[in-house]
C-alpha cells in the first residue's frame, strides 16, 4: 500500500548526536564532556560559592532525575524544570533566579549541545526528493523544543515538514500514543498512511506499532530486536534504503 505520510525520529536518525562534540571540561583533572563549563559561569553572579565540580555533579542528578521521571509514564519533563530541579541539587531556589539568567542558561545548553548534532550530507537531498511525494513530520523526545527546531533550520530541512513535533511542547513522550495520534492530526493521514523512521526499536518502532503505523528501524549497528518488540515492516541500516523501499511500496 502506497504510504502518503513518512514520519522520522530526530537524534540518531535525521541527525547523529555525538558526544566527543561536546565541550571538554577538566574536573579534578579528569576531561568530561558537558556543558557545565559554559554553564557555570553564567551562575557566577548569583552563586559564587557554587563550584565547577559541584555544579557538573548538580547538572548530572537533575538529567538523572528528569529521566526517571521520564520513564514512569512517558511524560515529559521540560528543560525550565529540569534547570529548577539543577537549582535544587545546589540548594537554590530557580524561583528566586533572574529570568534572563535562566533564559542564558537554557540558550547556552542549547547552543552547546546543537553544535554535537552532525547532520550527514546526504540526507537533505533524500528528504527534499520524499518531500514532493510525501507529507513528512519530525516527532522527537526532546526537552526543549528550539534546540530540535534550530538543528533541523542549520540543516536547512525545516520547511521541508509538515509537522515537526517535540515532546516539550506535546507534552508526551514516545512511546506514548498520544504524540504519534498528534503527528498524524496534523499530517491529515491516517495510521495506515504513515511510515515511522527511527533508530530506537523500543521507543520509536514500538510506539508506531502500537497506534496502528509501519516502522522502519533503522538498525546501523545490525542489533538484535529487544525483547517485547514486534518486527518492524523494514529494517535498513541507512536512510537511503528508503529510496528503495517508498518505490517498491508505490508499486504495489
Ligand atoms: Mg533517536
Amino acid at each position: 500500500m502506497a504510504y502518503r505520510a513518512v514520519l522520522f525520529d530526530l537524534f540518531d536518525t535525521l541527525v547523529r548526536f555525538d558526544r566527543e562534540r561536546l565541550p571538554a571540561v577538566e574536573l579534578n583533572g579528569r576531561v568530561v564532556r558537558s556543558t557545565a563549563g559554559h554553564l557555570h559561569p553564567l551562575l557566577q553572579a548569583l552563586a559564587p560559592e557554587v563550584t565547577l565540580d559541584a555544579f557538573h555533579v548538580a547538572l548530572s542528578q537533575s538529567w538523572q532525575e528528569a529521566e526517571r521521571r521520564r520513564a514512569i509514564d512517558h511524560r515529559e519533563v521540560p528543560a525550565p524544570e529540569r534547570f529548577a530541579e539543577l537549582f535544587r541539587c545546589l540548594g537554590l531556589d530557580a524561583a528566586a533566579c533572574p529570568h534572563a539568567v535562566m533564559q542564558s542558561l537554557l540558550e547556552t545548553h542549547r547552543r552547546e549541545l546543537s553544535k554535537a548534532a552532525e547532520f550527514p550530507s546526504h540526507h537533505g537531498p533524500l528528504l527534499a526528493d520524499l518531500a514532493r511525494r510525501y507529507r513528512l513530520a519530525v516527532v522527537s523526545n526532546f526537552d526543549y523544543t528550539p534546540t530540535a527546531l534550530g538543528i533541523l533550520e542549520s540543516a536547512g530541512v525545516a520547511d521541508l515538514f509538515t509537522a515537526v513535533l517535540v515532546s516539550d511542547a506535546v507534552g508526551w513522550r514516545k512511546p506514548a500514543p498520544a504524540i504519534y495520534h498528534e503527528a498524524l492530526r496534523q499530517l491529515g493521514v491516517g495510521p495506515g498512511e504513515a511510515l515511522f523512521v527511527g533508530d530506537r526499536a523500543d521507543i520509536d518502532v514500538l510506539g508506531a506499532h502500537r497506534v496502528g503505523m509501519h516502522a522502519a528501524w533503522l538498525n546501523r549497528e545490525g542489533q538484535a530486536l529487544p525483547p517485547g518488540v514486534a518486527p518492524p515492516r523494514f529494517e535498513i541500516r541507512d536512510l537511503a534504503e528508503l529510496r528503495g523501499i517508498l518505490a517498491a511500496e508505490d508499486r504495489i
